[in-house]
């Protein structure tokens, strides 16, 4: 069977009609509280601090009426708190890294294991991965869900896995070119990352690598992000969504049409709410998302708060042919956010601007100096290739400008030299905030 490049794993649940998605929704949603208010003491002290039971659960609308789950309730109830099953049925375990450095452990078992390939082969499918294609793994097979996420959905269909994990970027290259790497998973960043070693051995990604699609998570990256691999790479880029709260990457990913990203409804409810009331916001509006998982089996999740800013999209149908609802790329995180003398910045408002423009190069910095009297906000830029004195102060001058007209900040742009800024393997580091009020 010639299968075409995007195609679906499963069309008899990822084309279903909006009523069938929502009953099954219901029935799942209804089943899942039940049990977490048997088995789960944390849930059921707080549903009844809410004076909720199970049996009102009688509409999807019902949901509302469920408490919010955090990472803090995680966190301090670590490690078995939120577990719904005895132990001895989990076969495996990852961790979320927290804050603090210490992983919070998520559970797997058999069922969990199957439902996260479904979900990533629905994924990947819609990114066009097929069994002819060579999948090179790039995030790490470790407590990290990212390596076995892909694993798990491209055993599914079928498709040749090279699961070479993260760094050894030269390998990468080699490995890439001679095993015909045909798609990429991975970290948005380090695909950039990649490329610049790729050149830096002679190798020209758009033409000496069969590379030719891309999966993309884990982290932010903006629109001039993903141009400007798209464009390196000659690559079509997905961009999947998912966290270890969440069995890991695969809970929603793009399709071909690129206009948002299809959930999958079987398995999750999304809402979106105000990160500061909890109040329940309409479609379009821009606020945290939250997730209920309707097929975990060991750590199901009520209103998990995932601390993630989107919307849910209006939009009734896709061209594509699936019925999930669609989530926007994600905005920033409400914990990266910072605030410039009372202004809220995301990193990937300020990442959209500077990287849309043509002269600017692969990395930036964001430096965030709080005074006592002022914040001041440094932006450092690499130019994509070695500017004249007076040709970096004009690109720096005019970068000020549009950040300053499009998100009422005014920084001061350092334009450097390219390959100066610090690069990384893993998730980037861009962001640096130097506390000087003397406060802290
Ligand atoms: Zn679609």
């Amino acid at each position: 069977m010639k299968m075409p490049d995007s195609w679906m794993y499963n069309p008899s649940l990822e084309a279903v009609s909006r009523d069938v998605i929502e009953r099954i929704q219901l029935e799942r949603l209804r089943e899942v509280v039940h049990r977490v208010y048997n088995n789960n003491y944390h849930y059921r002290l707080k549903m009844k601090e809410r004076g909720v039971k199970p049996e009102d659960i009688k509409t999807l609308k019902d949901i509302e009426k469920l408490p919010y789950t955090t990472k803090e309730d995680l966190r301090v109830t670590q490690p078995f708190g939120y577990l719904v099953t005895p132990f001895e049925n989990i076969v495996e375990v990852h961790g979320t890294s927290g804050t603090t450095g210490e992983p919070i452990f998520v559970y797997y078992t058999s069922i969990d294991i199957e439902n996260w390939g479904e979900i990533m082969a629905r994924s990947l499918a819609a990114a066009g991965l097929t069994k002819r294609d060579v999948l090179q793994i790039t995030p790490s097979f470790s407590l990290f869900t990212g390596g076995f996420g892909f694993y798990y959905g491209a055993r599914k269909i079928g498709a040749t896995v090279v699961p070479i994990g993260p760094g050894y970027s030269k390998r990468q290259i080699y490995v890439m070119q001679k095993l015909g790497t045909t798609m990429l998973a991975g970290i948005a960043n380090y695909a950039i990352r990649l490329a610049e070693v790729a050149f830096e051995m002679g190798v020209d990604p758009s033409k000496d690598t069969k590379v030719r699609k891309g999966v993309f998570g884990a982290e932010m990256w903006s629109d001039s992000l993903r141009k400007k691999i798209e464009s390196i790479w000659n690559m079509e880029t997905y961009d999947i969504y998912g966290m270890a709260e969440l069995y890991g990457p695969g809970t929603a990913i793009d399709c071909q049409y690129h206009s948002g990203l299809h959930v999958w409804e079987d398995h999750f409810v999304v809402e979106v709410v105000d990160p500061r009331t909890g109040d329940v916001l309409e479609p379009e509006e821009k606020g945290e998302l939250v997730f209920t998982t309707l097929t975990k089996d060991a750590m199901p999740l009520i209103r998990y708060r995932t601390r993630d800013i989107s919307r849910i999209l209006d939009q009734k149908q896709c061209d594509c042919g699936r019925t999930h609802k669609k989530i926007d790329r994600i905005q920033g995180r409400t914990d990266d956010m910072f605030i410039i003398n009372g202004v809220n910045i995301w990193p990937t408002a300020v990442e959209s601007i500077i990287m849309g423009d043509p002269l600017v190069g692969n990395e930036y910095q964001i430096i965030v100096e709080k005074k006592p009297s002022e914040d001041i906000l440094f932006i450092r830029v690499e130019s994509v290739t070695k500017l004249s004195e007076d040709a970096k102060m004009a690109l720096a001058k005019k970068l000020a400008y549009e950040l300053r007209e499009r998100l009422i900040v005014s920084p001061i742009v350092e334009v450097v030299d390219p390959g100066t800024l610090p690069r990384f393997d893993g998730k980037a580091k861009r962001i640096i905030i130097k506390d000087v009020t003397g406060l802290k």
